[in-house]
C-alpha cells in the first residue's frame, strides 16, 4: 500500500502530488495500492490544510476535521487487511499519513516526534509502515 499523492494523483490539500520516481521504480517489482485516506474519508481536493490540534484533527479555517480523517483511514485500513498489505509506504509530516513527525498543532511549521491518524491506525492493526524518506535511504 502507498501514498496516493505518492504515485502522482493530486490528492494532497492543495491539488498537487509528491510523485516520487524513485518509488515508481521501486514500485515496479512490487504491488502496490495506491490509497488516500483524507481524500477516502470525504474530503475535497483542494482543502484547507490540516494539522492534528490536541488530538483532534482541525483545519486551518478552525473547523473540525477529525470524523473524516478517522472515517478514511478506517476504510483504508480495512482495505488493507482485505488485501493482507505488507507493508505501508507513507509520504512524510503528513497529518494522516506522517510516520516519524507530523506539525505541532499551531499551523506554524513546527514539527513533532509523532503519527499521523492513518500511520497509527495501521500500526494498531498490524500493518508495518514506513516513511518514504526512510525507504529511500534504504533503496540508494
Ligand atoms: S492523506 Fe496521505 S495520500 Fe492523501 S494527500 Fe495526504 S499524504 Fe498524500
Amino acid at each position: 500500500m502507498v501514498s496516493a499523492c505518492l504515485v502522482g494523483e493530486e490528492c494532497k490539500y492543495n491539488g498537487g502530488d509528491n510523485f516520487c520516481a524513485e518509488l515508481t521504480e521501486f514500485l515496479q517489482n512490487h504491488e502496490a495500492i495506491p490509497v488516500c485516506p483524507e481524500t477516502a474519508g470525504g474530503l475535497s481536493t483542494p482543502r484547507s490544510p490540516c494539522e492534528i490540534v490536541n488530538g483532534i484533527v482541525m483545519n486551518a479555517d478552525g473547523e473540525n476535521t477529525d470524523l473524516a480523517f478517522r472515517r478514511g483511514a478506517e476504510k483504508c485500513v480495512r482495505q488493507a487487511k482485505e488485501q493482507e498489505v505488507d507493508l505501508a509506504i507513507l509520504q512524510s509530516r503528513s497529518p494522516s499519513c506522517g510516520v516519524n513527525q507530523i506539525y505541532d498543532g499551531t499551523f506554524s511549521g513546527r514539527l513533532i516526534k509523532d503519527s499521523g491518524v492513518f500511520a497509527s491506525l495501521l500500526r494498531e492493526n498490524g500493518v508495518p509502515v514506513v516513511d518514504i524518506e526512510d525507504l529511500l535511504r534504504q533503496i540508494r
